[in-house]
């Protein structure tokens, strides 16, 4: 293999840049000739695609985004688009990808393979971590970092008041960030799609710990919650038990955003490291995963198809700790 491609897809998460970085500079050190293709498959398809060196990566591993930017490609989910796409990597001479994304872009990838024998290996970039085969992906821990930050704001204002307030974090399919923030941020309730939501027990909680003189609360909800989310567990709320002054704050992208952590910037620099070292030694099809110390390669299917499991030893917990 002399040239490869790197490209980021799907979300954008924070520490992106620097597994870009980790990627490109551990490829030249081996000789390769390395491209960056702008805003993932779209990108690939329309011939978006330009060398990289050394220096194109400097600077960046401190910041947020992803310097190749990123986008969801519908063209690429058509057989003309991926043909297209493939036919741009052949006219450039890669012959092996470094995908920076989340599971449709690994999907999208495992694709390309069955299609037009395009090798591919992934690095887990998603602030969701809900990829199977890794213990953590890039940009999470700083998700929830931002997480942990905004509710420790919100808890002054909160114990000021006596209010509640019910955050919604992201998490459509998976409580990972929730349940993490949550412990961090010494939640009264963290409600997750993974375990059922009882907004009864939730109320006689609340109620409990206001007749134990807790005037203020905090409540993290995972947008993917049975229960509907923040907003429908604040009607519930106020409908039942009106002691609390209630209030809804919704994070939003904030989260996607912000200076990676240090630790998703290690994250991302092994990860990219071994992805190129995984490329060279024959690996494709394959996720870069951390599993304890060890840096492993998950297939995709594995990693896609498996769901993760949020810890229960954590679930756990926090039951006990959120009184
Ligand atoms: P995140 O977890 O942050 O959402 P993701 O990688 O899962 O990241 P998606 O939007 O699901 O994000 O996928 C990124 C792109 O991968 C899509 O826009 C599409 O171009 C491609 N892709 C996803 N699924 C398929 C598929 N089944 N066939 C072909 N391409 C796909």
């Amino acid at each position: 293999m002399k040239r490869i491609g790197v490209f980021t897809s799907g979300g954008d998460a924070p520490g992106m840049n620097a597994c870009i970085r980790a990627a490109v500079r551990t490829a030249l050190s081996r000789g390769l000739e390395v491209f960056g293709i702008y805003r993932g498959y779209q990108g690939m398809i329309e011939g978006d695609i330009v060398p990289m060196n050394s220096g194109d990566v400097s600077n960046i591993i401190q910041r947020g985004g992803t310097i190749l930017k990123t986008a969801r490609s519908d063209d690429f989910r058509t057989e003309q688009g991926r043909r297209k796409a493939a036919e741009n990597l052949r006219k450039y001479g890669i012959e092996g990808l470094v995908c920076i994304g989340g599971d449709g872009s690994f999907k999208g990838a495992s694709i390309l393979y069955e299609e037009h024998g395009i090798k591919t290996i992934g690095a887990p970039g998603t602030i969701d971590n809900d990829l199977y085969g890794t213990d953590s992906t890039i940009g999470y821990d700083t998700a929830v970092n931002t997480v942990v930050q905004a509710v420790d704001k919100l808890r002054d204002t909160a114990a000021s008041h006596n209010r509640l307030f019910i955050v919604e974090v992201m998490g459509r399919d998976a409580g990972f960030i929730a349940l993490r923030s949550g412990i961090a941020c010494g939640a009264e309730a963290i409600l997750v799609p993974e375990t059922p939501t009882y907004i009864d027990a939730l109320i006689q909680k609340l109620r409990d710990g206001w007749n134990r003189q807790k005037h203020s609360s905090i409540v993290i909800v995972a947008e993917g919650d049975e229960s509907g989310g923040a907003y429908e567990v604040a009607k519930a709320v106020k409908q039942n038990f009106d002691r609390y002054d209630v209030r809804v704050t919704v994070l939003g992208h904030i989260q996607r955003g912000g200076s990676p952590s240090a630790y998703d910037r290690v994250l991302a620099s092994e990860m990219g490291y071994a992805a190129v070292e995984g490329l060279l030694d024959g690996k494709f099809n394959a996720m870069v995963g951390r599993q304890g110390r060890e840096i492993v390669f998950v297939p995709f299917e594995k990693a896609i198809k498996h769901n993760k499991e949020l810890n229960k030893h954590l679930l756990q917990i926090a039951a006990t700790l959120s009184i």
